[in-house]
């Protein structure tokens, strides 16, 4: 195996609990091309074996910190087999998770998503990109999928020097394929779809909306329906709202498969949508906000508070006395603190006195290291108006 070496500061990164060591780290790069180098310390002792991405700001991410072990079919049976172990509770639950979520796992740069039969898989980095067959051919062993498609169309592959392109990995993989989750089935899109086909890293926050639903309910920003689904089966009406007329095709197209008759399906604006309700004095009796993450870089941060505090305070005020609010943000820069800071502010400006009634974070087939805060994205507050 070629070697690295990296600084003193990259091999605290490392002892620190995080997996990427960055160029400017490199002390010597391996002479090889993509794949699995040894890495050691400036006094030579060996710390690790990690995935080299020859062109790539992450130089190094941390595979194994043997130095000695040998990424071969045996450390990936056992690896992905370890990662797919961590999700049993969910079992009988859901038929879509997701097996494997990179970093949260200690397999950086690789997602495996499971859909019933299927997977989709994204592979992410020049170094994992090389495992590719022994990732695929141990896949199939575990999980023994009826076909795997890459959904390698994720611009960061870009930095990668790598290609972006969807294309099936091991058998066909259909269009759209039927999740069954928690009691609700909805059509997922593996080939076109958002993220691997659908939203998984929700369910939970959805059943969570589901069981607290009454009245009248509206679901905003609700792609396919997934959470508005969940809120049809116990409130009396449910508004799915979205500004893609083809996401809500499908929500309704859900609907249906539920035989569930109490959905209307709105094209709108969310910010123009509560904006206009406020002004007319309407109430809802179950709000959620799932908006996409607002703030794609740090540098957008301040323009996606305001727009998040927009929102939130717009739902809150036309949030009927007794109701409740399930309100989210994707966005890995907006921390956890500046997610209720947000939260406190807009309640503060709605006039409302609103309890926290549970605060929530990433999903157990999602996980989140404490020492890697890349691998959290995912805030969300379960809200009761209380006059
Ligand atoms: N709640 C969904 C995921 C939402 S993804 C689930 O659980 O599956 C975000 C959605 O917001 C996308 O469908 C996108 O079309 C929609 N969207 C983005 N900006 C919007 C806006 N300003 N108003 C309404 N919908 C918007």
């Amino acid at each position: 195996m070629h070697s690295a070496t990296v600084s003193a500061k990259g091999a605290r990164r490392w002892a620190a609990g995080h997996p990427w060591i960055y160029r400017s780290d490199l002390v010597t790069a391996p002479a090889a091309d993509a794949g699995a180098v040894r890495v050691t310390d400036q006094r030579g002792k060996p710390i690790g074996v990690a995935l080299w991405s020859p062109l790539s700001e992450i130089s190094l991410r941390l595979l194994d910190r043997n130095p000695d072990v040998r990424i071969d079919a045996e450390w990936w049976h056992e690896t992905l087999a370890r990662a797919i172990a961590r999700r049993s509770a969910l079992a009988g639950e859901t038929t879509a998770c997701r097996l494997v979520h990179g970093e949260g796992d200690l397999i950086p740069s690789l997602v495996v998503d499971r859909y019933d039969h299927w997977l989709v898989v994204q592979l992410m980095s020049a170094g994992l990109e090389r495992f590719r067959s022994e990732i695929v051919r141990t896949l199939i062993e575990l999980v023994h999928p009826e076909g795997i498609l890459a959904r390698n169309d994720v611009p960061l592959r870009r930095k990668e020097g790598l290609d972006t392109s969807v294309e099936p990995l091991h058998g066909t993989v259909p269009d759209e394929l039927e999740v069954s989750e928690h009691g609700v089935r909805y059509l997922a899109a593996p080939w076109r779809g958002q993220k691997t086909g659908a939203f998984l890293d929700q369910r939970e926050n959805r059943v969570l909306a589901g069981r607290v639903a009454r009245g009248r309910a509206l679901d905003c920003f609700s792609y396919h329906g997934s959470f508005a689904l969940h809120l049809a089966r116990r409130a009396a009406h449910v508004i799915a709202l979205d500004a893609s007329a083809h996401a809500l095709t499908r929500a309704a197209e859900n609907f249906r498969r539920n035989a569930l008759s109490n959905g209307e399906f709105v094209e709108a604006n969310a910010f123009e949508y509560l904006k206009a309700r406020e002004r007319d004095r309407d109430r809802f009796d179950t709000i959620v906000l799932d908006p996409p993450a607002f703030a794609k870089t740090r540098a957008a941060l301040p323009g996606a508070m305001r727009g998040y505090k927009e929102i939130n305070l717009r739902a809150m005020r036309i949030l009927s006395p007794g109701g409740m609010l399930f309100t989210a943000s994707c966005s890995y820069h907006l921390t956890k603190p500046l997610f209720l800071e947000m939260l406190e502010q807009a309640a503060a400006d709605s006039g409302r006195r609103l309890v926290l009634r549970e605060l929530r974070g990433q999903p157990l087939d999602h996980p989140e290291v404490l020492t890697i805060p890349e691998t959290g994205y995912i805030k969300g507050a379960l809200l009761e108006a209380l006059d």
